[in-house]
């Protein structure tokens, strides 16, 4: 008999019934250290005071009103992510996914409006992830996601990742845009180096094509920049944000530059919950916190923790641990044991960490992590690996 819960996911048999900070409470009471932040969402962890009293003082003032009105919590966290990067403009989605739907619509609807409906292709690459909706498995294009979902939206050429000339063969009249994460999150934080970001930007100047960044996993403040591609010293001419900048609260973005966005008219694109007062307000309450230089500092001396304490793990478990990758707080531990191994004897160990393509086991903590955390992140990753290699 078919569960209640559509069961569509591997569930691991973890109930968890509170939250705090960098710790979850499982129902029979274990405290587990969360280095999985519902997979890079819990940007400020559990029950942050100030998000609590954000989404507290929202609600008891009003939820909901529809996007047929001006919104002031959507303008002020719009206003604060114009003034905190590349964009011009910003909309209110609800997923990553979302995300990538008006990014797909905004593409195509520029070459339309400048008389060139022919560049209607994105390119995008092997091992990428940009959601589970029409777009979103088209575009990332893996037979693990779209099998069985035909006939899927067309206009999207896989590349493979990391092969400049193949991308460079790729690009013919009908290529409007590239979309790329700036670190592969679900593809096993595969980041790309500065220069690999800087080429591709490059190449999207020359050849007159949009650069689409997807930064729901790396972005807003995960990488140690606000976001991702603030590192190579480029910018995207669109940008998917969505998981951290919610905190938790389902909310996600697109943000643009006024040319690329200059489609995307009234009546073009639409979201009833898109950009609410509940969401944004939130959003705002999250911006506050990370969007300081003294906090991505403080992730960044973290990040550096973390790492170089990976680092050592590897080294006195090579059978266990092969490498450690990734940039800031989104970091990922490629295995030789199976990973799906490793994260079941890290939860024996109460520790959270999250599975990830080509055997990697990702460690995405709240950016609010502490070092004492950090170093017992480490003592029970190592609990976990010695019973692995003794099992
Ligand atoms: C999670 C993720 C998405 C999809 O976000 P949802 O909120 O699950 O729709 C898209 N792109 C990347 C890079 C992601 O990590």
């Amino acid at each position: 008999m078919i569960p209640s819960v559509l069961p569509t996911y591997n569930r691991a048999p973890l109930s968890f019934v509170k939250g705090e900070g960098s710790w979850l409470i499982e129902a029979d009471g274990r405290r587990f250290l969360d280095l999985g932040a519902g997979i890079a969402v819990n940007a400020l962890g559990h029950a942050h005071p100030a998000l609590v009293d954000a989404i507290t003082r929202q609600a008891q003032n009003l939820w909901h009103v529809s996007n047929l009105y001006r919104i002031p919590e959507q303008q002020a966290l719009a206003d604060r992510l114009v003034a905190a990067s590349f964009a011009d403009t910003v909309f209110f989605t609800n997923s990553g996914t979302e995300s990538c739907e008006l990014a797909v619509k905004m593409a195509r609807k520029y070459w339309f409006d400048k008389g060139q409906p022919q560049k209607t292709d994105i390119i995008t690459f092997e091992g990428s992830f940009h959601g589970r909706s029409a777009a979103g498995i088209a575009a990332a294009g893996s037979e693990k996601m779209t099998r069985g979902f035909g006939p899927l939206l067309p206009g999207f050429r896989h590349l493979p990742w990391n092969d400049p000339d193949a991308l460079r063969a790729a690009i013919t009249d009908t290529v409007g845009a590239i979309l790329i994460e700036p670190v592969q999150g679900e593809g096993g934080i595969r980041p790309l180096s500065d220069q690999q970001l800087k080429d591709i930007r490059a190449l999207c100047d020359e050849h007159d094509l949009l650069l689409i960044l997807d930064e729901v996993q790396c972005g807003v403040g995960r990488s140690g920049r606000l976001f991702a591609h603030e590192w190579a010293g480029i910018t995207p001419d669109i940008m998917m944000v969505a998981k951290g900048i919610g905190g938790g609260f389902p909310l996600g973005a697109v943000l643009a530059t006024e040319d690329a966005a200059s489609g995307m008219t009234a009546g073009t694109h639409g979201s009833t919950y898109g950009g609410n007062p509940l969401a944004c307000a939130v959003g705002c309450a999250v911006m506050d916190v990370v969007a300081t230089p003294d906090f991505l500092a403080d992730v960044n001396r973290k990040a550096g923790q973390l790492r170089q304490a990976l680092e050592g793990l590897v080294a006195s478990h090579p059978d266990t641990f092969e490498e450690v990758r990734g940039v800031g707080l989104m970091l990922g531990l490629k295995c030789r044991a199976p990973n799906g191994d490793v994260v079941n004897a890290a939860y024996e160990a109460e520790v959270i960490t999250v599975p990830a393509a080509d055997n990697v086991i990702r460690l995405l903590p709240p950016l609010t992590i502490s070092a004492d955390e950090i170093a017992e992140a480490i003592t029970r990753l190592d609990r976990a690996a010695t019973s692995l290699e003794a099992a």
